[in-house]
């Protein structure tokens, strides 16, 4: 099931999108958002008797995390090796705030601060229940499900800082989206789903999952045996290799294998 968060002009609503994707990861032309009584994250998948086009709404950012976003750094090998370090012993965290969250669509600002900011196409996990020390046999259980992210990052400034929070903190660094995908689960990761990243169209990342270091099991259990998760708290899983600059003006796109895409322009920070 795919879970779109959208709105109309006024509050958002939630709604349930229906068909099948092409293969840019695209809905049909017909496909049509069936709503929901309420977050189902809260309240469970109640459906309403009303629909809408997708063209009838502006999507927004699927959850808007409760408390944190989580983010794994160095989590392939091969883009650890092109930030020049190796691979970390155990999951290397940092957070990135939830203010930093926007849609699909929205704006990535170009912030006044840097002159090197990176897009990082990412595949998503939302958390479902509030959870602390899960085991990874049980990481399941506490998923929500799956959506696509862009690690925005401001490099030099994840450089000259030497810590992250500026450089991953901004607002509009951590688009998510188009919607969630609760249908599938760790495994489908841990076997391989492609990652691709297209700047302006031009491929630039192309990885898949099960190059990942720490599968999602063991980053759930990892992070969640420092920090209590909330329901719509969101763990980013790290980036294939090909990291690289954006310009103001840009198109970038993430693609995860059955999950669609996410765009998003670049802006200057006004
Ligand atoms: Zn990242």
């Amino acid at each position: 099931m795919r879970i779109v968060r959208f709105t109309q002009g006024e509050e958002p609503s939630y709604g349930v999108l229906t068909g099948d994707l092409d293969e840019y990861g695209q809905p049909a032309d017909d496909a049509v958002i069936v709503g929901l009584a309420g977050d189902p994250l809260y309240v469970g998948i109640k459906l309403l008797e009303k629909e809408y086009r997708l063209d009838e709404v502006r999507l927004l950012a699927p959850v808007l995390p409760r408390s944190k976003v989580v983010g794994i750094g160095k989590n392939y090998a091969a883009h650890a090796a092109e930030m020049g370090g190796p691979v970390p012993e155990e999951p290397l965290m940092f957070l990135k705030p939830n203010t930093s969250v926007v849609g699909p669509g929205d704006a990535i600002q170009y912030p006044r601060q840097s002159s090197n900011v990176h897009y990082e196409g990412e595949l998503a996990v939302v958390i479902g229940r509030i959870c602390r020390d899960v085991p990874a046999e049980q990481a399941t259980d506490v998923i929500h499900g799956y959506t696509i992210a862009n690690d925005v990052t401001a490099r030099d400034l994840q450089k000259s800082d030497g810590q992250f929070t500026r450089a991953k903190g901004f607002d509009s660094f951590c688009p998510l989206g188009p919607w969630i995908e609760t249908d599938l689960d760790p495994n489908d990761f841990t076997a391989g789903r492609r990652v691709q990243t297209f700047l302006n169209g031009e491929v630039v990342q192309d990885g898949t999952t099960a190059d990942m270091v720490f599968d999602i099991p063991a980053l759930i259990a990892h992070v969640s045996s420092v920090m209590t998760l909330l329901p719509g708290d969101v763990i980013l899983t790290g980036t294939p290799e090909g990291v690289g600059p954006l310009e103001v003006g840009d198109e970038v796109e993430v693609s995860i294998e059955g999950l669609g895409t996410l765009i998003n322009k670049v802006e200057a920070r006004s």
